[in-house]
């Protein structure tokens, strides 16, 4: 592991290290997608995500550029279901959704309370809702919301390492015993967590990387989570950057990708995908990107392990 840095890693100093946000409307998702995905009951089927615009997420983790895309103050009352009504008029019909809101669903700074019965009404049809959360909104407010909706509901919580270290640098400020805490308590409460799984995080070799992605997987899984992705770590968020300029952080390669995808498939403890977004800032070779890109879908599709890819950069 990579000896600190000199300066504190504090919430200031991320802070002080991002750019501008982008212009956003309170009135509108600021990005809408739809993608594939096999289910819990193990077909693949389509699923739809707004990504919804609120108020900055309260926590400032290091890695996260979620930030970018949020408003400085809360949204006003019914902004939130008028988001959520406008994007189902614009996608096509899916059977599971996405709320995902740059932050944390059961933050009322971000998504106020009062507007809970209308958004359950707008996704009741729904098979499964899936929103985010950090452990410090998970409590009663969530069941509040669960017996509004009839659909499954479904929360992610960043796990990102269970190296305790670097989680705490993170700025994360929570801990393990946090995190299977809440996973327990949803789970008591009939609600199915997934978690989100950094690959090599900063302060972690390329080795260590996959080694602390592995064990989170092991740790999300003993602690009762139906399903892990795993996210390659990318810098692009001002703090980040600054850590890759000190060598303090490097982004994975796409073959460690590959390697803890097939881990955790291996150990048929539940779902796990790897994250597929812009691979290319992972890969150093041209020739075998596409190939392993397309593995790596069809792997968080099939749930299978699927033979390697050969190619001349295996040896580099
Ligand atoms: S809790 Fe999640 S959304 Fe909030 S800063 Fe951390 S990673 Fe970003
Ligand atoms: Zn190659």
């Amino acid at each position: 592991m990579n000896d600190l840095p000199e300066f504190e890693i504090a919430g200031g100093w991320i802070k002080a290290c991002r750019g501008q946000k982008n212009i956003v409307d309170p009135q509108k998702p600021y990005a809408l997608l739809v993608e594939k995905e096999r289910t819990a009951s193990g077909v693949v089927e389509d699923v739809g995500i707004i990504f919804l615009t609120n108020k900055e997420c309260p926590y400032h983790c290091l890695m996260c550029d979620l930030w970018k895309n949020t408003t400085d103050q809360t949204v006003p009352e019914e902004a939130i279901p008028n988001q959520i009504e406008w994007a189902l008029n614009h996608l096509p019909a899916v059977k599971h959704l996405k709320l995902y809101n740059s932050g944390s669903f059961f933050d009322k700074n971000a998504i106020p309370e009062k507007d809970y019965q209308r958004i359950a009404s707008l996704v009741s049809s729904f098979k499964t809702v899936i929103v985010e959360s950090h452990p410090g909104f998970i409590n009663e407010g969530c069941l509040r919301f669960r017996d509004m909706i009839k659909s499954d509901l479904q929360i992610a919580i960043g796990l990102e390492t269970v190296n305790i270290e670097v989680l705490k640098k993170l700025n994360k400020r929570m801990t393990l015993e946090d995190f299977a805490a809440s996973v327990n308590f949803l789970l008591e409460n009939d609600i199915f967590t997934r978690a989100f799984i950094l690959l090599r995080p900063p302060f972690l070799s390329e080795s260590e990387g996959v080694f602390w992605a592995e064990r989170s997987l092991d740790f999300a899984f003993n602690s009762g989570v139906e399903c892990c992705v795993i996210i390659p770590v990318r810098a692009g968020n001002g703090a980040m950057d600054k850590l890759f300029e000190t060598g303090i952080f490097s982004p994975p390669d796409l073959r460690s990708l590959e390697k803890v995808l097939e881990y955790g498939i291996e150990q048929q403890a539940g779902r796990v995908f790897a994250d597929t977004w812009d691979l290319k800032l992972f890969s150093k070779c041209d020739k075998c990107l596409e190939d392993r890109t397309n593995r790596l879908i069809a792997m968080n599709l099939s749930q299978q392990f699927i033979s390697r890819i050969k190619c001349t950069c295996d040896t580099l």
